[in-house]
């Protein structure tokens, strides 16, 4: 049976790329995106496959439940992939409230709209609702702690995490109240092409090619587990189409590296490949840029990730390792000017 299924958030960074991924790999389902289009989200992320008639798009916020409502009905919705979120931890340090209105009443919305029409709008076979989060709701960890896992408690630190946190819960609750057939993802960071210029990879990118300087906070020894963006999507493709209902999964790139070593490889990088682009760099080398700046509020330490449940029930494991990501990621951003150029604006 084709699935009629709602991405939120689809015009975002991963959202956009899980659409691509999506519509290469299921292109009988019917997939519709509903996205505010914030400052985060980009219409020409998803143009070509609009264009083509591949998917539909409506532009909604998820604070709107009428418009979730609508939503669901009209297109007999019976599978969700839920990423509509504000995604930025320094904005939420500094204004919060749309974090809490889309994330924690946002996700409300949703799950409230899909419990009501539980039985109604369709079938209950097929039905199902992936919730997707971050490993920042886990806290911070040390040097010499286990990476976290599906049983680490929960302790998020910044605004942005607290919000994810309460948004779990949420869908975790529905789920176990409802007995409504919710999947809940924790992911590391993400990392490839559609990223949009503010998180530390595209920024260190288009800074070097801009000839800006590189801000790192701190002694730039924060540690994360960085994912290729498109195995991320397929494990989620998994999560939704095999997962247990009402299950946790984690998913990491086992790949922890400080955000020094990150921009450094970077650096370099860019520094080998921009000539075999005909592009001439502003600043050589391009390490000369790194500024290190006061640290982030509440900064954590270290995100790592244990994903053997995914590994070892799904069958998942990532497939592309960080240098040839990277290396991916660069080459993106480097034929694709014209798309961070409108952003930067
Ligand atoms: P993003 O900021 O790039 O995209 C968010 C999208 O949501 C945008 O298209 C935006 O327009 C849309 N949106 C925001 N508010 C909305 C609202 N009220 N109604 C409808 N749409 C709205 O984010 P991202 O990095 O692609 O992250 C997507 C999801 O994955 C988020 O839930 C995030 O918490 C989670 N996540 C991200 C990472 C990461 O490394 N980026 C890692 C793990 C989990």
């Amino acid at each position: 049976m084709n699935r009629n299924l709602l991405v939120t958030g689809g015009a975002g960074f991963i959202g956009s790329n899980f659409v691509h991924y999506w519509v290469q790999n299921y292109p009988e389902d019917n997939l519709i995106v509903l996205d505010a289009l914030t400052y985060a989200g980009n219409l020409n992320n998803l143009k070509k496959l609009i264009e083509k008639n591949k998917i539909s798009f409506i532009k909604g916020d998820i604070s709107d439940k009428s418009t979730i409502y609508d939503t669901f009905v009209q297109n007999k919705i019976n599978n969700v992939v839920h990423f509509a979120a504000e995604s930025h931890v320094d904005r939420s340090i500094k204004s919060p409230d749309s974090f809490i209105q889309t994330n924690i009443i946002g996700t409300f919305n949703l799950i409230e709209v899909f419990r009501e029409l539980k039985g109604k709008n369709v079938s209950e076979n097929n039905w199902r609702f992936l919730h997707v989060s971050t490993d920042e709701v886990f806290g911070s960890l040390d040097l010499d702690e286990e990476p976290f896992s599906e049983e680490t408690k929960y302790d998020p630190s910044s605004p942005y995490s607290a919000s994810k946190a309460a948004s779990d819960h949420l869908v975790r609750a529905w789920g176990k109240t409802f007995d409504l057939p919710i999947l809940i993802s924790n992911c590391s960071n993400n990392y490839g092409p559609y990223h949009y210029p503010e998180k530390l990879i595209p920024l260190t990118i288009i800074n070097i090619l801009l000839g800006k300087s590189i801000p790192i906070y701190g002694n730039g020894m924060n540690i994360r587990d960085w994912l290729y963006v498109e195995d991320h999507c397929r494990a989620l493709g998994k999560i939704l189409l095999e997962g247990k209902a009402l299950d946790t999964y984690c998913i990491g790139g086992n790949n922890e590296i400080t955000n020094i070593e990150i921009v450094n490889t970077i650096c370099s990088l860019i520094d080998e490949i921009a000539p075999k682009y005909n592009i001439e760099l502003p600043v050589i080398p391009s390490k000369k840029l790194i500024k290190f700046v006061e640290d982030r509020l509440g900064h954590d330490k270290r995100y790592a990730i244990n994903s053997s449940k995914l590994n070892i029930e799904l069958k998942w494991k990532p497939r592309v390792n960080f240098q040839e990501g990277i290396r991916k990621t660069i080459i993106w951003f480097l034929n694709n000017k014209d798309w961070w150029e409108d952003l930067k604006e």
